[in-house]
């Protein structure tokens, strides 16, 4: 029988469906899903300029990690997070890049983020039903991230090597386009609306004037410092937003980029570099799964890529040299 279900001969009825179910632990979605992780809508335009070989081996192992995140979900009663779905007082059309300002407000407000910095970027959108894979990349790769779907989930790639303030920006920038998708008037350039966008999903509007004041002539570095550490955005990416919002008229705002092209800053800022982020929900669910029995340890090894015995000097926190590969 078996053989003819795998040869498409003939299909299991419901009640086969439900009884293999509950025989192999999975949830009865398993058996719908196309096993490949087929990564679609990836956005692959600031990624062209990658060459072909780097842009595979970031696809191979992020369809690899989605892959891994889909079939523990499998093993679980229930779906751990709530399926993504933006507020939908959103305005439908954005014609200038201002008014994605108002978008990002609508945004905050829809899902009751206030206007306060946001602590984890990836805790947020993983909260909001999106998957979060950091790849080894980093500024060598020239790859920061890119947005794609995953059986209607969006994806949303962070390169694991870059320091947490341009982590965040990008984050932010990937899901603009999702959130921008469709959105944009003609003529509109999707790359400086999603840069417009992170900005002001990092730091909303208010926040900036609240912050520097309405109208300033020009912007002590060491001010930059501090929010760059409060918000987790970068001195640069500070001064675009002071511009962006009109707190730096556009002869203030270039005076403080040729100060800092001359210092060097535009490549590397003198204050401390923002902490990286981590993505914590799949350890967070393996462990869970674990401890209701839904998995066995080896299977939780395997979702870890670790040698069972490193898994469970893990499990049992053992110092090891383990470290969970993500
Ligand atoms: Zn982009």
């Amino acid at each position: 029988m078996i053989g003819k279900y795998e040869g498409d001969a003939t299909v299991p009825s419901s009640d086969v469906l439900l009884k293999l179910a509950e025989t192999f632990g999975v949830r009865v979605e398993f058996f719908f899903r196309q096993r490949d992780a087929r990564l679609t809508g990836v956005e692959y335009r600031k990624a062209s300029r990658l060459g072909r070989k780097t842009l595979d081996r970031i696809e191979g192992n992020v369809r690899e990690q989605v892959e891994r995140f889909l079939s523990l979900e499998d093993y679980l009663p229930a779906r751990p997070i709530t399926p993504f779905a933006l507020p939908e007082t959103l305005p439908p059309a954005i014609s200038t890049l201002g008014d994605i300002e108002d978008l990002v407000l609508g945004l905050r407000e829809g899902w009751g983020l206030g206007n306060d910095p946001i602590p984890v970027v990836t805790d947020m959108l993983e909260e909001r039903g999106m998957l979060v894979v950091q790849c080894p990349a980093g500024p060598e790769d020239k790859f920061d991230g890119l947005a794609a779907e995953v059986d209607g989930i969006p994806v949303i790639v962070v390169g694991r090597d870059w320091p947490g303030d341009r982590q965040r920006f990008t984050l932010a920038h990937e899901f603009g386009h999702v959130v921008l998708r469709g959105r944009l008037a003609d003529g509109l350039d999707e790359e400086a609306a999603a840069n417009r966008f992170a900005g002001a999903f990092l730091a909303p509007a208010p926040e900036v004037i609240k912050e520097l004041g309405p109208r300033r002539t020009r912007l002590e570095p060491r001010e930059l410092c501090v929010l760059k550490q409060t918000y987790g955005l970068s001195m640069g990416a500070w001064l675009f937003r002071a511009r962006d919002v009109g707190v730096l008229d556009q002869p203030s705002y270039v005076a403080a980029v040729k100060q800092f092209r001359i210092k060097g800053w535009h490549r590397r800022e003198p204050c401390e570099p923002y902490p990286p982020e981590r993505p914590q929900l799949f350890e967070q669910m393996v462990f869970h799964a674990l401890a209701e029995d839904y998995i066995t340890e080896s299977k939780a090894a395997e979702l870890f890529g670790l040698p069972l015995m490193d898994f469970v000097a893990l499990r049992n926190m053992e110092p090891t040299d383990a470290v969970v590969d993500q």
